[in-house]
């Protein structure tokens, strides 16, 4: 059975390279019929920030990527918070003590940050030089009597061998030689990321590890210490970086990489889902220009085909996917209630704020929200329900303020509106077509001898109050007859 896991580190919000492990995780798993794991790795307090994993939790469950085992959920191999199983880590440590693939590191911290200097000094890379390796058995009862405290690292040798990346093939870091021998234990006796990792991946039956590029240096000295603890390593399968569009690494400070503050401006799951997936590759037949559920998507999945370049989010791209994920949502009359239900919370926060005109009449009822809404969607006028309350579509919720005289573009405006209001009201709300509707200006414009766009400038600013923007006969079908009609008289009143 296929078994894969999203370890995060409660270090702070989700961000959307962090979201892309958890969906390839979790699609991986799905497509095989296997189990997709949480297991939060939260050894290293320092960076533990409070309140994290349970936000984390509501994220990815927000984002429909519910693990079959977890914290919360259960399972089989629990505890699935790292922090609960130091006794596990210690165990094995001794074991590692007790066959000599491990020892006890003793250098200070003086020492250690003057090798560093040393290698810097030589524009080399900072390397452990393993001395604690061969201390005598004197000289360790010595520092242990005088109770000089210790770390534990791992003998790491013959890491110039490669190892097979499911993504991106044949890979080869020689960290032995690079970096020394790494530490397993800290001097607080909790464990480093990587002893905690293969210890839970291996007791937690993991048999795929789908990660960030960013820890393929880390794998040789993973399957190391696999070999070490007598246990064969599981299958790995890097992921490419996530970049901002410039190519520059996504921060998890940056607010904006962040899965809740997308979620919170309005993005839907399923639109930032397959943004990054987008970014990602890994899928056969994806139509880029579609919308594709969650279950597509798995059905698609396919390991071999993730990208080895890194990919860079392209926003226009997720204001699209958006749009297209509202488009979808209205056609379900659940979530088109409930889409209704959020505009008109947003239109009341917004004009209850501002000290502009009031609202309109009728503008909060569920029938104009949804013909408001469907006129947006049908002609991509938004990507987002907010932008329904932006200053561009405030005349849909308020009327205009009266025109001034020296706005209006034509003499004698109130006659010729009377003229316009004259012929708009005998005819049929339905019959308020663009196309019907453009002949009809353009006969009243020559009547009263005045230019196309001077009427249309002058219309516009009855119905909206401003000069440049909307199309005058979409905005007549969106505000109903009536309201355009109304609107139209008390401006000349
Ligand atoms: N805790 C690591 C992280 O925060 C997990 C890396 C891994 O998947 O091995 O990304």
């Amino acid at each position: 059975e296929v078994r894969t896991r999203f370890a995060p580190s409660p270090t702070g919000e989700l961000h959307l390279g962090s979201l892309r492990s958890a969906l390839y995780n979790y699609l991986f798993a799905r497509s095989q019929g296997g189990k997709f794991l949480l297991r939060i790795e939260d050894t290293d307090q320092t960076r533990t920030v409070p309140g994290a994993v349970d936000r984390l939790l509501h994220t990815l469950d927000t984002m429909g990527l519910q693990p079959d085992e977890g914290p919360g959920v259960g399972g089989p191999y629990g505890p699935y918070t790292q922090s609960e199983r130091t006794a596990l880590y210690r165990e094995n440590v001794q074991r590692l003590l007790d066959s000599g693939a491990a020892y006890r590191c003793y250098c200070t911290r003086q020492r250690l940050q003057l090798l560093r200097r040393q290698a810097l000094g030589r524009g080399e890379k900072p390397r452990y030089d393993n001395r604690c390796r061969h201390l005598s058995e004197e000289k360790r009862n010595m520092l242990e009597e005088r109770g000089v405290s210790h770390v534990v690292r791992l003998k790491l040798e013959n890491t110039d061998t490669p190892f097979t990346d499911l993504v991106y093939g044949e890979v080869t870091f020689d960290v032995a030689a690079q970096e020394g021998d790494p530490v397993l234990m800290k001097a607080d006796h909790f464990p480093t990321y990587h002893l905690a990792n293969v210890v839970d991946d291996h007791l937690m039956r993991v048999t795929h590890v789908l990660r960030g590029v960013e820890w393929q240096v880390s794998t040789p000295k993973h399957i190391a210490l696999y070999r070490a603890l007598g246990w064969d390593p599981p299958q790995f399968a890097h992921l490419p970086l996530v970049t901002n569009p410039d190519g520059t690494k996504l921060s998890k400070r940056h607010g904006d990489a962040s899965v809740e503050s997308h979620l919170q401006r309005g993005v839907l799951p399923e639109a930032l889902l397959n943004y990054v997936c987008l970014a990602g590759g890994g899928f056969k037949e994806l139509d880029q220009t579609a919308l594709t559920s969650a279950r597509e998507l798995t059905e698609k999945f396919e390991l071999s085909r993730v990208n080895t370049s890194s990919c860079r989010l392209d926003p226009e791209r997720l204001r699209r996917l958006n749009l297209l994920a509202l488009r979808r949502r209205h056609q379900d009359s659940q979530h088109r209630e409930k889409m209704c239900d959020r505009v008109r919370q947003l239109v009341t926060e917004r004009f209850a704020e501002s000290s502009g005109p009031p609202l309109a009449p009728h503008v909060l009822s569920d029938a104009y929200i949804d013909r408001v809404l469907r006129w947006s969607l049908d002609n991509a006028r938004i990507e987002y329900l907010s932008d329904l309350v932006s200053r561009d579509f405030s005349y849909l919720w308020a009327v205009p303020e009266r025109l001034r005289d020296d706005q209006l573009p034509v003499e004698d405006p109130a006659g010729t509106l009377s003229v316009l209001l004259d012929r708009l009201s005998g005819r049929p709300e339905d019959s308020l077509t663009k196309d019907e509707l453009v002949p009809l200006f353009r006969a009243v414009a020559g009547e009263r001898r005045i230019k196309f766009s001077a009427l249309m400038k002058l219309l516009r600013l009855a119905l909206s109050g401003v000069e440049e923007g909307p199309g005058v006969a979409e905005m007549i079908a969106v505000l109903g007859k009536e309201e355009a009609l109304q609107r139209i008289s008390t401006s000349i009143a």
